[in-house]
């Protein structure tokens, strides 16, 4: 980087737990709704009122702690953070510490090489991951309106998964992103829809000479999208580094993103952590974690988005790229392997799935779990394609279409529609010669010399059967003909 500069960055990942109830009460855990419908005096912070721990939202933590090789903590104790907000109605946040439910482990990266030249794949940090609750919503209308505060949100289960600073540029630090909501939605604890802010981050970066200790950091909060990260991330890189580069010293503090405008802008100086005034939390005690329960949660693990992609690719012949695309959401990926499982081809079904498949999900702005199409239909669909009872145009133009419009399994559609593929050679040998009659110049002028016209008369004789006849048996045919064979 200019002048001999590095960037160092750490993100806190917010995951919002797909869990029924909040977590500390019976609540609902969901999104939008009539404002404030889903509270009680727990999660409004009336006096009196108790949390009890949610154990689904538990267990998730348990998953991700095992699923990025951290530890999970036998024993791991609540805090209160304390701050004065309208949308935090107890007016402190229970949180996690000193100790965590899950203490280290780490995801695997490919690594920017642009920053780190052919280093290879990277091991970035994973400090410790604590079970908290998220905090209501507010909203501040134009001016003069009245703000006002959705309590819905609430004591919504958040795990919130602190980064070690080992990211070197913004690229990094989007594909770290990537990988983390990859394994929350793979491991079915996190919905990952980022529009809701189910997954959201702060990004901490700051920027030193290499080698030198870690310089000071500014926060930039809220992220909720990867391409959001990446700028915001490479907008603060360049203005760190200019300041630097001028000598000029800055202090920590808090910034947010301003999509429109495209640049950072300072919010506040960074609490200490003496602000918060932690303390204990009174109401809850110690979290215990068994083995037993450790052992139950891995019994019942999905296997991991990396190893699956892996085994997509050797099993199926595809590259890495196709099967990472495949395993875009945790339902596609489940799609394409009943879809390869119908059809018993996996590298045909990938080519559907990736070509026309992934362009009706973007025309409609829907996902695969909102197709329409059952993984059995568009596997028979490749099979008869394969068996040559139609060809590929024919089922790309008129039988998925059908699907898509509920016309029935592909089978029946062939029947009701006739689409049959002629490949009888008697009939087709009748076919080409009408072709060839119909256009004596031209079959002249092949016979001078003008050998290109060979796929004319392959391409009048498909047009003449109507897109229904096998191309292969016609090319054959074609040739036996011009050579005068069988005339
Ligand atoms: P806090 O809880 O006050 O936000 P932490 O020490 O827990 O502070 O760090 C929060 C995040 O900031 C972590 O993800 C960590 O990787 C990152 N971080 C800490 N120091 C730096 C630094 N100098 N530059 C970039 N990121 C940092
Ligand atoms: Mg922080
Ligand atoms: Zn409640």
């Amino acid at each position: 980087m200019d002048g001999g500069f590095e960037a160092v960055i750490g993100l806190e990942v917010h995951v919002q737990l797909t869990t029924r109830s909040k977590m500390f009460c019976a609540c609902a855990n969901g999104y939008g709704g009539e404002p404030n419908a889903r509270t009680c005096p727990v999660c409004l912070g009336l006096p009196g009122a108790l949390p009890v721990l949610n154990g689904e939202a538990v267990r998730a933590a348990i998953r991700l702690g095992l699923a990025v090789g951290g530890d999970v903590s036998p024993c791991s104790t609540f805090y209160r953070k304390q701050y004065v907000y309208p949308d935090l109605p107890k007016g402190y946040q229970i949180t996690q510490g000193p100790v965590a439910i899950v203490e280290g482990g780490h995801v695997t990266l490919p690594g920017d090489p642009a920053v780190r030249g052919a280093e290879g794949r990277v091991r970035a940090g994973i400090v410790r991951a604590h079970l908290e609750e998220d905090a209501g919503k507010s909203t501040h209308p134009a001016k003069g309106a009245r703000s006002s505060v959705d309590l819905n949100r609430a004591g919504v289960p958040l795990l919130e998964i602190v980064g070690a600073p080992d990211l070197r540029s913004a690229q990094e630090a989007s594909d770290y992103l990537k990988a983390l909501h990859r394994l929350v939605t793979f491991l079915g604890i996190c919905d990952g829809n980022l529009e809701e802010g189910s997954f959201r981050c702060d990004a901490n970066v700051s920027v030193r000479r290499a080698g030198e200790p870690l310089g000071t950091r500014v926060e930039v909060k809220n992220l909720n999208s990867f391409r959001f990260v990446r700028q915001a991330l490479d907008y603060e890189i360049a203005r760190q580094t200019a300041l630097l580069g001028r000598g000029e010293r800055f202090t920590q503090e808090t910034r947010g993103w301003d999509a429109d405008k495209g640049e950072t802008r300072s919010q506040r100086s960074k609490e200490a952590d003496q602000d918060y005034r932690y303390f204990p939390e009174p109401d809850l005690p110690p979290l215990r974690v068994t083995e037993a329960e450790i052992a139950r949660v891995r019994e019942s693990m999905p296997e991991l988005p990396e190893a699956r992609q892996e085994r997509l690719r050797t099993t199926h012949g595809l590259t890495d790229y196709e099967a990472g695309m495949l395993l875009q959401t945790p339902e596609f990926g489940a799609f394409f392997e009943a879809v390869a499982g119908a059809c018993g081809n996996g590298k045909l079904a990938a080519n559907w799935l990736l070509g026309e498949v992934s362009r009706t999900l973007n025309d409609r702005g829907c996902a695969i779990q909102d197709l329409g199409v059952t993984p059995q239909h568009l596997g028979e669909l490749i099979a008869i394609v394969e068996r040559g009872v139609i060809n590929l145009k024919t089922a790309k133009e008129v039988v998925y279409p059908g699907l898509l419009a509920g016309d029935g399994a592909p089978a029946e559609q062939v029947k009701a529609k006739g689409l049959a593929q002629v490949t009888d050679r008697t009939a087709i040998e009748a076919l080409v010669r009408g072709v060839l009659e119909a256009h004596g110049e031209q079959l002249e002028a092949y016979r001078g010399g003008k050998v290109m016209l060979r796929g004319f008369f392959v391409g009048q004789a498909m047009k003449a059967g109507k897109g229904q006849v096998d191309p292969r048996t016609v090319n054959d045919v074609v040739d036996e003909l011009l050579e005068g064979k069988g005339r």
